[in-house]
């Protein structure tokens, strides 16, 4: 068990952005993530105007919802909060030093190059779309083309989404995308899964907090918490710094 202490995550802090590679875009690195999702969409809607889409089509997008839901709930617990080959690297990203960096009371980022410490990596994000394409194609195959090109747009908008709300909830709190009043219910959940007694156990949806609570992983409230103390303690250590 460490204690994570305000000078521990300052040096953590420093480390990791000292860590990113002089031409590092974090403009760029948003751009390249939403543009994926971007492409899907053009690609999708040109591909759906021309495609007779039957209203039992529409299915596909509340069902593939639903999945991304319980995927995104799983992922988080089971690859993200535990070091696993060959997912490494996803771990040592989130557990260790996201988790490190931003604590329930200060989630937001300081600067913009911290984009690369919240944001998914490009790649990992085309990953994911390019995974869902075979699928999308046995979905067009079995059910309809059109419920295809749905399934595949659903799942790339969904990605993008899960981007973006997570991006939001590490905006300052008095920023524009901050004061908004969905945004800052969402963020008091995500920010429960920031305090590092709760994080391995509890709210893991970063989008919409369905799966917590079909599966009872809703953290309990802040006050009936009270086992406070100005000492954060979590069973994590720093990731390996790695030759730049
Ligand atoms: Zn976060
Ligand atoms: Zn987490």
């Amino acid at each position: 068990m460490e204690t994570i202490t305000p000078e521990r995550r300052d040096r953590v802090r420093q480390e990791a952005i000292a860590d990113i590679p002089w031409w590092y875009s974090p403009w760029g690195h948003l751009a390249a993530t939403t543009g994926i999702g971007l492409v899907v969409l053009v690609l999708a809607t040109v591909r759906l105007a021309a495609l007779p889409v039957d209203p039992t089509d529409l299915l596909v997008v509340p069902l593939v919802c639903l999945f991304a839901n319980a995927f995104e709930h799983q992922v988080h617990k089971r690859v993200l909060h535990r070091r696993m080959w060959p997912f490494e690297v996803i771990y040592d990203k989130h557990t260790p030093l996201h988790h490190v960096v931003y604590v329930e009371h200060d989630m937001a980022v300081r600067s913009a190059r911290e984009l690369r410490l919240v944001l998914i990596p490009a790649m990992g994000v085309l990953g994911i779309v390019v995974t869902a394409a075979p699928f999308a194609l046995v979905v067009g195959r079995l059910w309809s083309a059109g419920a295809g090109w749905l399934f595949l747009l659903t799942a790339s908008l969904f990605m993008v989404s899960y981007e973006l709300l997570h991006l939001a909830y590490h905006a300052p709190s008095g920023s524009l995308v901050g004061r908004n009043r969905i945004i800052a219910k969402l963020r008091a959940h995500h920010a429960r899964h920031h305090d590092p007694r709760l994080m391995q156990r509890y709210n893991f949806n970063v989008t919409v907090p369905l799966f917590d609570w079909v599966l009872g992983t809703m953290a309990p409230k802040p006050e009936h918490d009270a086992r406070a103390g100005d000492a954060w303690h979590a069973t994590c250590s720093p990731p390996p710094r790695r030759p730049r």
